[in-house]
Formats: structure tokens, sequence, C-alpha cells
């Protein structure tokens, strides 16, 4: 195709649940196989994909915390979910012909490499798909910090957030027929509406940086491509 891309290079950020697909929990590889397709093509597009990946569908700190386990224990957990999920994505990746290279931000060098910046750019330059594994690091944060934080120092141009919704509404789509998609919003207008797009910190770390982020839906055919095209898909939420 002659589809020419908006962006050079993008983070995108999955959250565990979206490997879940209609399971209630886990890996749900048809569903992994699927998203990853969408991956290929706009990689064919020759823009450089970097992924966050969550890990809500094995594990939360903050479920693990309420039910009384030490906070900081659970989120450890929390991110050595997102190293299994991670291992997942890239396999998946790998058979379907994408080069991808797992980097975690915490050591555990026999599972896979540790998250080294200039390394990473190297892979992107590449051609490579790189998966950030473990989140920022550290407890008490997400994997959408991690976006946030990641998408920054690579010099990502959009962190894409994908969820299941299609973009930012003015209310529950599911809830009222007469809610509305925002097309475009500023930092500004989605915090005065209190609309939650990401938590406050990686919201805050986007906002500080100007890196705009696309809220699109991951389960939508050629959403990503879409967005990566500059079309409307999704919201895109500004500086
Ligand atoms: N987590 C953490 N620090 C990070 C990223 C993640 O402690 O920088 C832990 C936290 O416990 C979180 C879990 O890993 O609940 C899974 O990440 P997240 O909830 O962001 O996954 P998602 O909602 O995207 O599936």
């Amino acid at each position: 195709t002659t589809a020419t891309p908006a962006y050079k290079r993008i983070l995108l950020k999955l959250s565990g649940e979206a490997l879940m697909g209609d399971d209630a929990f886990g890996i749900n590889r048809a569903t992994i196989v699927r998203m990853v397709g969408e991956v290929v093509e706009i990689t064919r597009m020759g823009v450089e994909v970097a992924v966050v990946i969550g890990g809500g569908n094995i594990f939360r700190g903050v479920a693990g915390g309420a039910e009384g386990m030490d906070r900081a224990t659970a989120d450890y957990m929390g991110m050595l979910a997102t190293v299994m999920n991670a291992l997942a994505l890239a396999d998946a990746m790998d058979k379907q012909g994408l080069t991808a290279r797992v980097m975690s931000a915490i050591s555990i060098e026999q599972v896979v490499e540790p998250y080294v910046r200039p390394k990473a750019l190297q892979y992107l330059e590449e051609g490579k798909v790189v998966v950030f594994a473990a989140g920022t690091g550290n407890p008490f944060f997400t994997t959408d910090t991690a976006a946030a934080l990641r998408g920054a120092e690579i010099g990502a141009e959009l962190v894409l957030k994908a969820t299941k919704v299609d973009g930012v509404y003015t209310a529950d789509p599911h809830k009222d027929p007469t809610a509305t998609r925002y097309a475009t919003l500023s930092f500004d207008e989605a915090m005065v509406r209190n609309l939650g797009i990401m938590d406050a910190t990686a919201f805050a770390l986007c906002r500080d940086q100007k890196l705009p982020v696309k809220v699109f839906s991951i389960f939508k055919p050629g959403a990503l491509k879409r967005v990566v095209m500059g079309l409307d898909e999704g919201t895109l939420v500004h500086a």
C-alpha cells in the first residue's frame, strides 16, 4: 500500500486485559495473534513501534494490597506479571515475522535483557519492536506511567493507549446512548472534565512533556493503522 504514516515512532500501551480476550483471566492466544496482526500492519508502513504491556490480566498490586498483602510486594508481583505478558507478546510477534526484543525494568537477565535506553533506541532504528516489561521497575506506579515514561525517553511522537472503547466519550457509551466521542481534547480539558484517561502520574508526565496520547480500541480492526495514519480515530489528547 501507499499509506503514509503520520508518525515515525510510537509507544503502544496494551493493558493486561487486552490479552485476555473474552477469558476471565490470563493470556488468550488468539487475541494476542489478532493484536499482533494489527502491529505488523503498521510496522510495514515503516513506523517504529515500542510497546508497554500491562499485567492486570494476571496480577494487580492494588488488589493484592487490598487483600492484606504488603503493597510493595504485591506491586513487584504485578511487575513480574507484565514480564510473562511481554514474553507471550514477543513470541507471537516473532511467529508473525516481527523481530521483537523484550526489555525489563527489573533485572531478571536469564529471562529477558534489562532495559538500557541506547539499546532500545538502536533496536527501534533497526526496525525491531521493543516490548518494555516490568513497568517502571518501581512499586506504586502503573504501566500507564511506564508508557508515559518510556514514550518520553525514546522520543515517541505519540502514546497510543489501547482500550476496549474506541475513544473518550462524554459519558459511558454503554449506559448513555447520547454519549459522543471526543475527537480531540486538550490535557487541560481532560483534567477539568475529570475524564480519567490515565492515572494522575502518567497524565502529568505526558502533559509536562507535551507528549500526545491517543485513546483508541485495539479490538476494532484497522483502528491502529488509522491512528498511525493520522485519521479521525479514537480521541487525541494534546497539549
Ligand atoms: N506495577 C508496578 N509498577 C509499575 C508498573 C506496574 O508496581 O511501574 C504493578 C502494579 O501492581 C500493577 C501491576 O504491576 O497493578 C500491573 O500493571 P497495570 O495495573 O498497570 O496493568 P494493566 O492495567 O495495564 O493491565
